[in-house]
């Protein structure tokens, strides 16, 4: 049996499918905003015209890249796919994330020649539905969030020839796998979680009001921060990762298409290391899984939790004291890689630190924890702090190469981490 799986990661725009395929994805899934759920409300977006180019830049990389139209699609959404579909017949990503029955089915007709995995948002939980879905031309089934590690294996024995992938680190919902309209009605439809706009709108601060006194509200009062019912922790699977290569998982996803570049590049790091130390030597050691649990709430997270994969998670599984994604380092300073005859490299405040800031610097090649001795301005004058926005010259550690270099982040740790 094989020792390692695919490590899937999100690329919800351009930059982070760029980060994501330096930080060791084997493959990224992306998607157009109008076929796609969780996709960015700004910035630099994909389109139909540049699709085929980052397409073509993943596999100049050798990491496959899969196009999700992963929306639950109304009969307009429909007929808007046809020529989408079609494009992608001719531009060839390796596989369609697709979750509507419609969906997968239009797909054989318009782009018969790209193989179908079905989304994690049709909620497939048991082997007759997986064999359903085989016998219905799909490849690959992205299990529920919500099958335990026992059902994964059996549904890999029952059906050996069925790719299945299973997600092993983000965000959670509460409802199943996503299948959710309370974002819908809480924000008057601005934010339809189910067409890749969610307003997280679960994780808020609650009140009750009983319905014959309106004007009366209840606060729920769990403690002076409030109370978040329905506030679920993440999921962090990487101490899990012997397991479920074991029971049959051949890709293991990230998720997190709306997160930033730093989050995209730790989680890639840390699972890529952990997935080629597994490779190489057959087991994680406790302490180094310690370790990279350490590193991975260095970016936002609401505490970890094994989610459905030992069983039904408990009260444990939901972080009830703050509903903000919170890391325990911030994210300082990135770079675009340009270097002067010095040795120093440019590099970018994204949140205000001080040159005598403890820092770590992180590139694909690996952490170190890390002194500035100066920064200096492009005006050519030393500065104490570092504004975001702001470029300034520094020197970088020597463990790293100047392509590693090139997808610097620095970091600057802020608190110890909370037990899982
Ligand atoms: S509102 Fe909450 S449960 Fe619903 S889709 Fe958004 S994150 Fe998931």
């Amino acid at each position: 049996m094989s020792n390692t799986a695919e490590l899937l990661l999100p690329a919800g725009d351009p930059e982070k499918l760029r980060y994501a395929v330096a930080y060791g994805a084997d493959a990224v899934y992306l998607g157009l905003p109008m076929a796609s759920l969780r996709t960015p409300s700004k910035g630099e977006q994909f389109t139909p015209e540049n699709l085929a180019s980052h397409i073509d830049y993943c596999h100049q990389h050798q990491v496959k890249a899969y196009v999700t139209l992963n929306i639950f699609a109304g009969n307009r959404d429909i007929d808007r796919m046809i020529p989408h579909l079609e494009q992608l017949a001719d531009i060839k990503p390796d596989a369609l994330i697709i979750s509507d029955p419609g969906v997968v089915n239009l797909a054989q007709e318009f782009a018969p020649n790209l193989p179908i995995h079905l989304s994690t948002q049709a909620n497939t939980l048991n082997y007759r539905a997986c064999k359903f879905w085989q016998d219905n031309g799909v490849e690959r089934v992205i299990l529920a969030r919500e099958v335990p590690l026992r059902e994964m294996a059996e549904i890999h024995e029952r059906i050996p020839d069925l790719e299945l992938e299973c997600f092993v680190h983000g965000s959670l919902c509460v409802a199943y796998s996503g299948r959710c309209v309370i974002s819908d009605y809480l924000t008057d439809n601005t934010k339809n979680s189910n067409k890749g706009m969610c307003g997280n709108s679960c994780r808020w601060e609650f009140d009750v009001v009983e319905k014959n006194r309106p004007d009366e509200v209840y606060t729920l009062e769990e403690d002076e921060k409030g109370t978040y019912l329905l506030n679920s922790k993440d999921l962090c699977l990487v101490r899990y990762l012997p397991q479920i290569i074991e029971a049959g998982i051949c890709s293991l996803k990230v998720e997190g298409r709306t997160k930033g570049v730093h989050y995209v590049s730790t989680i890639g790091r840390v699972y890529r290391e952990a997935l080629d130390y597994y490779e190489a030597h057959g087991v994680l050691p406790s302490d180094q899984v310690a370790q990279w649990e350490s590193e991975l709430m260095d970016t936002g997270n609401r505490g970890f939790t094994d989610g459905f994969l030992q069983g039904k998670p408990g009260g444990k599984a939901y972080q009830y004291s703050s509903s903000q994604s919170e890391p325990q380092a911030v994210f300082v300073a990135s770079t675009e890689g340009e270097m002067d005859t010095q040795g120093r490299i440019k590099i970018v405040g994204r949140n205000k630190f001080a040159v005598s800031d403890p820092l770590i610097w992180m590139t694909p090649e690996g952490t170190v924890s890390f002194h500035l001795d100066e920064a200096i301005d492009l005006q050519g004058f030393p500065v104490e702090f570092v504004q975001p926005n702001q470029w300034v010259w520094v020197k970088p550690p020597e463990s790293f190469s100047s392509q590693g270099l090139k997808w610097s982040m620095i970091r600057r740790k802020e608190r110890i981490p909370v037990a899982r």
